[in-house]
């Protein structure tokens, strides 16, 4: 055994080293980014959300909203400084207690400086105060808020959030929520998960929604104004809450005989994508002038406009799917889309089938009969399509028809067993295209790299496969399927 004696010099030196204090020195600002390279800027890193509690006022009228947000964090990392996404107006901001110095900086950062620089993996409480009028805020050259004849409205995706509350705006970073807002009696407030209570007081009426299982932030959503109100619960015993605006006019019947059908929807998808998520479910429709519906989590956004040609149960199937794909799941980053979209849009094939309109192979053969190998649309790369081409009809339907080239591959049984079991692998996590290969290998006992290459990564169109090639040479041009065209009117789906 060999003991070391240390030299008097070095023994002081080291003495030296930990004597200096924990300080600015050791400590760093956290990425004004979360590393997401679709979108640079979004989220934040040195810390990591686990609850916000908002607590907010809104005047119709104005579009004034107010308030105050209590973010409960923890730091990744010694942390001097650190940001958060928003927009709106700050009067004062604490950490821990302590008021704390903030500033903006770029398209959407609140930068916040903490009295005292704070220990890598301690708790961490921002209390931020704030106001403005949602409406007219811009970053980047657009406005997610939806300003409405009797409210307002924050649905978006990527972005939503900066609009209404500060946040760490990436799906990395999934907290659990409690949003409650003051609007003049009469005017409701709509937000996800459970109603937990109501109260009015001097003209004012209090909503108060939780969201008790961890939520992306551009999945929180808020929407004020004049709602009918339904509830119910599903077959299964899922909670049902829907909202419709009052002034839907000539759309509201539509709306109603397709999002009143959530609960039936819910309990079918069950039967392909195992138990449902959340404590509550449902939908909204708000008098809103965009076209597209998006997943907000437990509480579905859809446009009027969706149900302009009559009642679409296929938006509500691709929305609810969605719970399991991409709200239960999340993307580890954003150009992980296809495990949203692909699935999603795969939904409303099997949707179709169920209702007679056409099979999901016979979806397939008409998607990939539909474009010639020279269309753009096969340029796309469902798993990678670039934050440009996120939402391109490619990552849809061809994301779907990669989806049906696995099911061919691994068969029905292996299919369905992953299509079940992914959702209960990750759920309230994130995951990535990589994950679900190697989940996919796994279930299947196959090799599956060359599969996902041809039909996720390459820039071109996938050569006929063998089991299909023999009967698209008899039937070049398969017939439109019953269902396509409601399908295609659902692709509208996420836009600025
Ligand atoms: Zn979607």
């Amino acid at each position: 055994m060999h003991r070391r004696i240390i030299a008097p010099g070095a023994l002081a030196a080291a003495t030296l080293l930990l004597a200096i204090p924990a300080s600015a020195a050791t400590h760093s600002p956290g990425a004004p980014g979360i590393g997401d390279p679709y979108y640079p800027d979004y989220g934040n890193g040195g810390y990591d959300v686990s609850h916000y509690d908002l607590r907010l006022t809104y005047q119709p009228e104005t579009d004034q909203l107010s308030g105050t947000a209590t973010i409960s964090a923890r730091t990744t990392q010694d942390l001097s400084r650190f940001n958060l996404d928003f927009l709106l107006d700050v009067s004062e901001v604490r950490v821990n207690g302590a008021k704390a110095e903030f500033t903006t900086a770029r398209q959407h950062e609140l930068v916040v400086t903490p009295k005292t620089p704070l220990a890598k993996d301690t708790p961490m409480t921002v209390v931020v105060r704030y106001s403005g009028v949602p409406s007219s805020k811009s970053a980047y050259g657009f406005t997610a808020w939806q300003r409405t004849p009797d409210g307002g409205v924050a649905a978006g995706e990527p972005e939503s959030a900066w609009w209404w509350f500060p946040s760490n705006d990436h799906p990395l970073d999934k907290a659990t929520y409690d949003v409650s807002v003051a609007v003049p009696d009469g005017t409701q407030a709509i937000s996800n998960g459970t109603l937990q209570s109501t109260s009015s007081r001097l003209g004012w009426t209090r909503w108060n929604w939780r969201e008790n299982k961890p939520q992306a932030t551009y999945l929180a959503t808020l929407a004020l104004g004049k709602f009918d109100i339904t509830t119910g619960t599903s077959e299964s015993g899922v909670p049902v809450i829907n909202a419709y605006s009052k002034d839907l006019g000539d759309n509201d019947g539509a709306a109603r005989a397709s999002v009143e059908r959530t609960g039936e929807i819910l309990d079918w998808l069950t039967g392909y994508l195992g138990p449902y998520p959340f404590s509550s479910a449902g939908g909204y429709v708000p008098n809103t002038k965009a076209g597209y519906a998006l997943e907000t989590q437990s509480r579905v956004y859809y446009s009027p406009r969706q149900f302009a040609n009559g009642s679409n149960t296929s938006v509500v199937v691709h929305e609810l799917a969605h719970q399991w794909y991409g709200d239960s799941v999340s993307v580890k980053g954003w150009k992980d889309i296809w495990l949203n979209e692909g699935f999603a849009r795969y939904a409303q094939w099997l949707w179709s089938e169920h209702e007679g309109e056409g099979t999901a192979q016979q979806l397939a053969d008409y998607v990939y009969a539909s474009y010639p190998a020279d269309d753009p649309f096969w340029t796309v790369k469902p798993g990678d399509p670039g934050p440009d081409k996120q939402f391109h009809a490619a990552v849809y339907d061809r994301g779907a028809l990669a989806v049906q080239a696995l099911r061919n591959e691994i068969g029905d049984e292996a299919f369905f067993t992953l299509l079940k079991g992914w959702p209960r692998q990750h759920a309230y996590g994130n995951a990535s295209v990589a994950d679900f290969q190697k989940y996919a290998e796994q279930i299947s006992g196959k090799p599956l790299a060359a599969l996902f290459d041809t039909w996720l990564f390459q820039p071109s169109k996938p050569p006929a496969p063998a089991a299909r090639a023999a009967s698209l040479a008899k039937d070049p041009a398969p017939a439109q399927p019953k269902s396509w065209k409601k399908i295609q009117a659902t692709n509208d789906v996420h836009t600025h």
